[in-house]
């Protein structure tokens, strides 16, 4: 394979640029390479390394691709995305720069998600996860429990990541773990148990531990530890833990502060939108009186607020995003070769349905998966069929979709 295009002229075996053309050629085996070609070569290699510890691979992504990819799954939630956004990027830049030879550490930014459920929170930690291709585990903090009492140890969360990364050690202490219902851990006062801490300091204080960075010594497979079984040593200094919960009580404690005193008739009349408007105002004091040691929010610096979903996003969530739930659905139906649509009033009583039931676009799934039921079960034993409609009779349970047959559309 030669490279020279005559006697005398020698090309790039990459850009195909002539040696005349270029500053200098590098000669290799029946190969050339030019200056420039070797400049950019030097980029991609710098950026890979920048891009990988450990030698893995993750994809980093400035805060604004970050958002632009929550975007296209998360309705909504802008303040949260933004701030998430940042907090990512900082984490990842973090771990990057850990070999830097500078006086300035900086800290992990662990961050806090409080909003009502269903508004997007664990969508938000998992689309993240996914985003940045390393290894992620959901936790409930409904089920941990201080070492040596009954339930779950606190380390088990890191068990779950371990078995997420593939049984990488490495990968694993690069991972995101997300901590759901971390409201339910806050301390409550008359409210002592002997057998089980869940509601206690004891938590919070195995949790800080974590979040902090800790060399915790697990056991591969989960369960309890044994003393013949090996442990796995995990550092926990570069998870990044996203914690989240619906802060039941919480918009009281911030209204409180921020009013300057007693709340009362002008409290009553607030709507549940507004509420979810003060937990953008929260500050560690609040969820310090909530019933957290103050050392754990100090490990939770980025709190993010989550709205209430109004009915016009709820209608967005059903439809919009990548893998929205109509989407599915159609996808589903196009597999027999039948179009599904939804009439617009189908669409919004599904979604009024949904707001009564208060569980946030939650409801959205139970509904449509009530609702097609009996259609998946039917459709796939009628004959000719081009389309199904979806109306609002469906929606209410008091009619049958519109079936449009091959020889009617024709
Ligand atoms: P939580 O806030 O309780 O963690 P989730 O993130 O688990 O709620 O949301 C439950 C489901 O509702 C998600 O899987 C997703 O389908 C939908 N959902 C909730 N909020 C949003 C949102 N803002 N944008 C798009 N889908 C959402």
């Amino acid at each position: 394979m030669s490279k020279k295009i005559s006697d005398q002229t020698f090309i790039c075996s990459f850009c195909g640029y002539p040696e005349g053309e270029v500053d200098f050629l590098v000669e290799g085996n029946e190969a050339y390479i030019c200056d420039n070609c070797v400049a950019r070569a030097s980029d991609i290699v710098n950026e890979n390394a920048r891009n990988s510890v450990y030698g893995f691979t993750f994809n980093l992504h400035t805060p604004k691709e970050i958002k632009r990819m929550l975007d296209e799954h998360i309705i909504g939630q802008e303040l949260a995305k933004q701030s998430v956004a940042v907090a990512v990027y900082n984490h990842y830049k973090r771990i990057q720069t850990r070999y830097d030879k500078s006086d300035v550490e900086i800290e992990k930014s662990n961050i806090l998600l409080v909003g009502p459920t269903g508004t997007g929170k664990t969508l938000i930690a998992k689309t993240l996860a996914k985003l940045l291709n390393v290894p992620f585990a959901i936790a409930d903090a409904t089920v941990l429990t201080e070492a040596g009492y009954v339930g779950e140890d606190v380390e088990n969360i890191l068990v779950r990541l371990f078995q997420a990364a593939e049984y990488d050690v490495d990968r694993a202490e690069m991972g995101i773990i997300y901590i759901d219902e971390m409201d339910k851990i806050a301390r409550k006062e008359g409210n002592p148990s002997i057998t089980r801490d869940v509601s206690g300091e004891g938590v919070q204080q195995a949790l800080l531990k974590m979040l902090e960075g800790t060399k915790a010594n697990i056991p591969p497979k989960g369960g309890r530890k044994h003393p013949e079984q090996p442990l796995v040593t995990i550092d926990t200094s570069n998870i990044l833990f996203i914690c989240g919960g619906a802060f039941q009580g919480l918009e009281d404690i911030i209204e409180k502060r921020v009013s300057g005193g007693g709340i009362g008739f002008v409290r009553e009349i607030k709507t549940k939108l507004e509420d979810s408007h003060l937990f953008s105002k929260t500050q560690s004091e609040d969820l310090q009186k909530y019933g957290y040691i103050p050392e754990l929010i100090g490990r939770l610096p980025v709190i993010s607020p989550l709205e209430e979903l109004s009915e016009e996003a709820m209608l967005s969530i059903l439809t919009n995003p990548k893998n929205a739930l109509i989407k599915q659905y159609q996808k589903l139906f196009e597999l027999e070769n039948v179009h599904l649509e939804f009439t617009p009033k189908a669409l919004q009583e599904i979604v009024k349905k949904a707001k009564v039931r208060k569980t946030g676009a939650r409801a959205l799934r139970s509904i449509l998966e009530n609702t097609m039921l009996e259609i998946m079960f039917e459709v796939p034993s009628i004959d000719d069929i081009d389309t199904c409609i979806i109306t609002e009779d469906v929606i209410l349970q008091k009619g049958k979709p519109i079936y449009k047959l091959l020889r009617q559309s024709a």
